[in-house]
């Protein structure tokens, strides 16, 4: 008996909400090189205070089951070269750094008594 081909069933695990899939998106298996993308982006997400991919469990090598839509890889994957640098870094620094960024962006709105705020 012929098992079937292609017949295993793929998971999308960049998908963490409710999001609409339209029927004809396909879901694409992790190469190296991509799954590598997605592991250096999760780093970033999971440094950042708040990340709705703080969820989101990645398959340790690529395989036939697990995958990705297009459109959301594109969401996983938008960090900058930056973000990974410092995330790969220290991640302790990283949460103290934007702590005080957080305080910053609540003080700059006010306009003109911001240097004050920048000072300290
Ligand atoms: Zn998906």
């Amino acid at each position: 008996m012929a098992s079937p081909s292609g017949g295993a069933t793929k998971k999308c695990v960049l998908h963490v909400d409710e999001q609409k899939v339209s029927a004809d998106a396909e879901i694409i298996l992790f190469q190296e090189s991509t799954l590598k993308m997605c592991q250096e982006a999760q780093k970033v997400h999971l440094a950042r205070t708040r990340s709705k991919f703080k969820t989101i469990t990645l398959p340790l090598i690529s395989n036939e089951v697990f995958g990705y839509h297009s459109r959301r890889y594109k969401n996983f994957t938008a960090v900058s070269a930056q973000e990974k640098f410092e995330a790969s870094q220290n991640v302790d620094e990283e949460q103290t750094q934007s702590t005080s960024s957080q305080g910053l962006a609540m003080a700059l709105p006010t306009g003109i008594n911001s240097y004050t705020f920048i000072i300290v």
